[in-house]
């Protein structure tokens, strides 16, 4: 679970999750409510996490059928989203990608 690299508490899981669905890409601490961010290192785990559920609609080109590729997206989206407080590791400052 991600710690707040500010006053170093934990986060449940229900709280990373609250933070995730928010458009900005900073988190705010739910006990010093200052701003965190995702770690480079996580927001790249998580982007290959996302290849998962993505790889279904590969196996559209492979005769499967639609029902299979439709469970496989759903079922690995839960899967993936539900990693997602297990990945993120927190900064104080935001890193960029490039
Ligand atoms: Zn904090």
């Amino acid at each position: 679970m991600p710690t707040c690299q500010h006053c170093h508490q934990k986060w449940t899981w229900e709280q990373t999750m609250k933070r995730t669905f928010t458009i900005d890409t900073a988190y705010i601490c739910p006990y010093c409510e200052e701003k965190q961010y995702a770690t480079k290192k996580s927001r790249i785990q998580f982007s290959l996490l996302i290849i998962i559920p993505l790889a279904a609609l590969l196996l559209n080109a492979f005769n499967i059928p639609a029902w299979f590729i439709f469970s496989w997206l759903i079922l690995g989206s839960i899967v993936v989203l539900s990693l997602f407080p297990a990945v993120l590791k927190l900064t104080n400052t935001e890193e960029f990608f490039f």
